[in-house]
């Protein structure tokens, strides 16, 4: 079926680009340039979906939307208040979002996915479950349904269901019914365990799914079939056996065969690769979550084992030689002994001396590179530095009044228009005459052109480009006007390659973006393997970024 996806949180912020990666986990960036949260990127990773910034909610959002209204005089003197208006607002946004087309078909939708983020009881959900039960009642039997997901934890090696027990208590009394109730555990559930939620949150036994945990998250559509909650689906929305085409069904089926032989497989490869991630937000993993899923994606279709070694950039750095050399050692030693380095998006100078220099050790020693944004620019500064003599280099984020600003502010729009100054979503990046040698245009089937989403401020001054070209740096890929670098590769290295985009955003799993492919395979020492298979899929297979992708054509 077509199915997209809305994800509410009920924070007060109006979207997640103001957030902290540390506290919040990664930004998510999509083709229309919002800012959402990361889950958004789930649900684009596993339903192969483009969706837009609309697709996220937050309180902030509907509170905005309904206080504008009341400034113009739209509710014509009343008093506005949470229930009917927030209310209503939730209920007609939904509505009229889950009808968006999402993929390549353009087709409406059949089936929304709403996620409704936090805690039963939190005061900021109150609003959102209060819509959800209204809408439950105004769409009717078969066209509602409503899995409610809570943890049954594991005590002294009994399994307790009280908690469940009391939040299927409190959406009740707020009127919103589970249908079914889908049970996050470390084990399979038992069979009384299933009895005992069941017989006291007034649901059948068959009502109640068990998600265990499982060697990888690429597994779980796999455990949840067998679970039965295709025909529980089916009988949910009373879908007949005839009522999706023929194409849909064998196009659905295609999909799952390959998701499963590449997934189920997963836990025997024994070969592993090692990649060094050197970045500034480590202690959060969920800061680098789309990072870590194209490595993951890349990883099975090189059919290795990712091993993922965290790298502070500071620990790189001469300062912690001297109050830590023991970090200081240890982060080196994790970086020379990695089979690939990637730096990737980031903020700020902290930790940027650092990266610089395991750049210059992945340059030095011809191991695989991979910088994204922020990995990119430094790698810039570090070859300028380094190879072309200019000792001082660095970027106008780092420091304003430097002379040599190898990087600089290079706004899309007037320095003094209000809004957002960053460079924020799908644009498109063309290959330049000679870079037929690239390794990285070869990975994109060798397209003469691809659209990847951006989020950055800063670029490389077209001031340098001469004297870093002359030194051997070069730049493949530029925007439509050819005054901004989009990629720079090393021709005379396995594999270092610099984006100024940030490839995660399109990654899928079963189609990984093609940067990190090619860094992974590199690492992996499968890359011309793995390129010469991508070519003999044909040019029609799809590449996200390319062709085939949901993106294709859509500018913003
Ligand atoms: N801070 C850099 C810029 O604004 C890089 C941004 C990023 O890595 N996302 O250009």
């Amino acid at each position: 079926m077509h199915v997209s996806s809305i994800k509410i949180d009920p924070y007060l912020n109006v979207d997640a680009g103001t957030m902290n990666p540390k506290e919040h986990g990664e930004v998510f960036v999509l083709s229309d340039g919002g800012e959402v949260d990361l889950d958004l990127g789930n649900y684009e990773r596993y339903l192969n979906i483009t969706l837009t910034r609309e697709n996220n909610i937050t309180t902030g959002k509907i509170y905005q939307h309904v206080i504008e209204k009341e400034r113009r005089g739209d509710y014509l003197g009343k008093t506005v208040q949470v229930v009917p208006h927030i209310t209503d607002a939730i209920q007609a946004w939904i509505e009229r979002v889950s009808k968006i087309p999402v993929d390549d078909t353009n087709e409406e939708p059949d089936v929304c996915i709403v996620e409704l983020g936090g805690t039963v009881g939190d005061i900021e959900s109150m609003p959102f479950v209060e819509a959800l039960t209204q809408l439950r009642h105004r769409a009717g039997k078969n066209n509602f349904l409503n899995i409610h997901v809570s943890y049954v934890p594991t005590i002294n090696g009994e399994q307790k269901t009280k908690p469940t027990q009391h939040a299927v208590k409190s959406v009740r009394s707020a009127g919103l019914i589970p249908d079914l109730i889908a049970c996050r555990c470390e084990r399979p559930l038992e069979r009384s365990t299933i009895e005992k939620i069941a017989h006291h949150c007034q649901v059948e036994v068959e009502q109640v799914v068990a998600v265990r945990d499982m060697p990888t998250i690429y597994q779980v559509p796999v455990l949840l079939e067998e679970q039965g909650l295709i025909p529980l689906l089916r009988e949910a929305f009373k879908i007949q056996g005839d009522a999706i085409p023929a194409a849909m069904v064998r196009k659905g089926a295609k999909i799952w065969r390959q998701w499963k032989s590449l997934t189920v497989t997963q836990d025997h490869y024994y070969e592993q690769v090692n990649v060094a991630l050197v970045g500034k937000y480590i202690e959060l993993h969920d800061s680098y979550l789309s990072v870590i899923k194209s490595l993951e994606h890349s990883a099975m279709r090189c059919r290795r084992k990712l091993n993922l070694i965290w790298v502070d950039a500071e620990h790189l750095e001469p300062a912690t030689r001297q109050s830590d050399p023991a970090k200081f050692h240890k982060a080196w030693h994790e970086v020379c002994t990695a089979s690939g380095v990637l730096v990737p998006g980031g903020f700020g100078q902290r930790g940027t001396e650092g990266m610089m220099a395991a750049a210059k050790w992945a340059r030095d020693n011809r191991t695989p590179y991979l910088g994204v944004c922020l990995g990119m620019q430094v790698a810039v500064i570090e070859y300028a530095r380094t190879m072309c003599g200019i000792t001082d280099a660095t970027s106008e984020e780092f420091n304003a009044k430097a002379n040599d600003k190898v990087i600089v502010f290079m706004p899309e729009i007037d320095k003094a228009t209000l809004g957002g100054t960053m460079r924020l979503g799908l644009r498109p990046t063309v290959f330049q005459a000679g870079s037929e040698w690239s390794r990285l245009r070869a990975l994109y089937n060798n397209a003469p052109e691809v659209l990847e989403r951006h989020r950055h401020r800063y670029e490389v001054n077209p001031e340098y480009i001469e004297r870093l070209e002359q030194a051997g740096l070069t730049f493949i890929g530029k925007d439509e006007e050819g005054k901004r670098m989009e990629i720079v590769e090393l021709k005379d290295h396995p594999y270092f390659v610099g984006v100024q985009y940030h490839p995660e955003y399109l990654s899928r799993v079963l189609d990984p973006s093609r940067p990190y492919l090619g860094f992974v395979a590199a690492s992996a020492g499968c890359l011309e393997q793995v390129t010469a298979d991508l070519l003999s899929d044909g040019i029609d297979s799809p590449v996200n970024g390319v062709n085939g992708a949901a993106d294709k054509g859509k500018h913003f």
